[in-house]
């Protein structure tokens, strides 16, 4: 009788989770809740076996974890990943809109109508512009100070 012994790579689900998967926090909406993810803790790891059949894990290669949700597989350190806070996205986006020539109060409608109250939406952007401002004499528009083309009328706004 022949016994067939053998060693054979094995991905185990070893544990599961909730997480802040990095692929699908970014996909949110800016106003939209910080949703965590279920993810599957996976190790890969070398069976010994015996006639095929995995007997004992004898060596852990490594570990990697998989979002349920959009799939993207990560180092485990993934699970320490905390995304941007609620505040500092609106700072970013606040930000990336008046450098793109977006006017002031333009800018505080925009973010009224996603969701932010008054009192939000002017701290929000008076913590970007405070006295940084440069106005376009012929629509009268405020714009962050290094906007050189008012958006509205075309115009070159002075420094
Ligand atoms: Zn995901
Ligand atoms: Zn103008």
């Amino acid at each position: 009788m022949f016994i067939i012994f053998g060693t054979r790579g094995r991905q185990v689900d070893e544990k599961k989770g909730q997480f802040n998967c990095p692929s699908c926090c970014s996909n949110d909406n800016i106003t939209g809740d910080q949703k965590q993810q279920q993810y599957t803790q996976i190790k890969v790891a070398k069976y010994f076996t015996l006639f095929f059949v995995p007997i004992f894990s004898y060596q852990t290669l490594g570990r990697f974890i998989k979002c349920n949700h959009c799939n993207s597989e990560y180092n485990e350190k993934v699970l320490e990943y905390a995304p941007p806070t609620f505040d500092e996205q609106v700072a970013t986006y606040v930000e990336q809109e008046l450098k793109s020539g977006t006017p002031i109060s333009m800018l505080i409608n925009k973010l009224k109508s996603q969701g932010l109250n008054e009192e939000q939406s002017t701290k929000a952007v008076n913590n970007i512009v405070s006295s940084n401002i440069v106005t376009c004499h012929q629509c009268n528009m405020d714009f962050l100070k290094g906007v050189e083309k008012c958006s509205l009328c075309d115009q070159r706004i002075g420094a």
